[in-house]
């Protein structure tokens, strides 16, 4: 029985400069990729669901299909609301049995996303559920000349600490140069900035847009105070392409083996490079 919110295992992360992923799912077989490499790495980790899924029909029961797969791993695993849009919807994600919610107001005003993301958590750790927020806002990588590269949206590290302390945040994701999807450009994470923030407060903080971003730039945001990265579109990509190179050969039940493979692969990568490798267990 390892579905858990992944709390603990983030916090632990803080501690000792690792970081835990978040990889976003779509189906079974990105899921089964995700729980396989989780179990060879002995790694903690967070099978994401980005908010739109939630208006799927088969939202409730993928969410039951991942719950009880994550139950039989031997490690710690959260089943993660990823950019919640509403309160209400991230009360959908807790009634579908999610063990942590992100709640995303970050295109509100401060005091907006304030009192919506403390209303959140309120609900949320009721029900044993831990919450991220994001402060600054993370854009898209294919804006990425026109607002990351010029420091749009980056977070205002004198807003950390009033936020964390008024809303009761679990985790918080913070913009210091990284965007979501493929960058038009190299990403460049401000690791003084991240250090700034990392000082004001000692709850776990997470990058978002993992895609694309150098190895060193991991390393260095994990050693200023980043543990939770999230990634998808690296995942996707590669197991497209994966699927691609086997077109001709029309087989679907060999395009739904490599799918998951290559999953399996590509978020052993992450664990390894992220440092979660091998943090599952106790300490
Ligand atoms: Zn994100």
């Amino acid at each position: 029985m390892a579905l858990t919110s992944i709390g603990p295992a983030l916090r632990r992360a803080r501690k000792e400069s690792f970081a835990v992923p978040l990889f976003d799912t779509a189906d079974m077989q990105s899921t089964e990729g995700m729980l396989r490499a989780f179990s060879e790495k002995e790694a903690p980790g967070i099978i994401g669901l980005y908010a739109g899924m939630l208006d799927h029909p088969n939202a409730r029961a993928l969410a039951a299909y991942i719950r009880i797969r994550a139950e039989e791993a031997p490690f710690p695993v959260s089943l993660m609301l990823d950019h919640g849009g509403s309160p209400d919807q991230c009360r959908t994600a807790l009634d579908y049995g999610f063990t942590d919610v992100m709640y995303d107001g970050s295109r509100l005003s401060l005091e907006e996303n304030i009192a919506r993301t403390r209303a959140v958590v309120e609900f949320a750790h009721e029900r044993g559920a831990c919450v991220e927020a994001e402060l600054g806002q993370v854009g898209s990588g294919s804006d990425y000349q026109s607002f990351g590269a010029r420091r749009k949206g980056f977070t205002d590290p004198d807003t950390v600490e009033r936020f964390v302390a008024e809303t009761g945040v679990d985790f918080l994701a913070i913009a210091v140069g990284t965007a979501h999807g493929l960058y038009d450009g190299d990403p460049q994470v401000d690791i003084e900035l991240l250090r700034n923030i990392a000082s004001r407060v000692d709850i776990p903080l997470a990058l978002h847009g993992g895609t694309g971003c150098a190895e060193e730039q991991f390393r260095a945001a994990i050693a200023s105070g980043i543990s939770k990265v999230n990634v998808a579109t690296d995942l996707f990509m590669a197991a497209g392409e994966r699927m691609a190179g086997v077109a001709a050969q029309k087989s679907y039940f060999e395009f739904s083996r490599l799918a998951a493979d290559s999953f399996c692969e590509r978020s052993g990568y992450y664990l390894d490079l992220l440092g979660a490798t091998g943090k599952g267990g106790p300490r």
